[in-house]
């Protein structure tokens, strides 16, 4: 089983989160004129990345917060757990 540290309850098992996406994604600047094709590759567009990587995740049966988990995406390892306003 999977354990990940949520950064505000501490040390849980994985069936209590839920996956959130890439968290490396910026949303484009409010009131900047984009294209479409900008905004369907801001919407749909994600690369499927091996290795080290930034996630965003859902503490859905916990205290229910957002949270940035740099995980390795073929090993599983888990190197470190942000708040979504920390960087690494
Ligand atoms: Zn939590």
């Amino acid at each position: 089983m999977l354990y990940i540290k949520c950064p505000y309850c501490g040390i849980r098992a994985q069936t209590e989160f839920a996956y959130g996406g890439d968290a490396t994604v910026k949303r484009p600047e409010l009131n900047k004129e984009i294209t479409d094709k900008e905004w369907d590759e801001f919407v749909y567009l994600r690369k499927s990345l091996r290795g080290k990587h930034l996630e965003f995740w859902h503490h859905i049966s916990g205290c229910r917060q957002w949270f940035k988990v740099q995980r390795d995406t073929t090993t599983h390892e888990i190197f470190k757990t942000l708040k979504p306003h920390e960087e690494l």
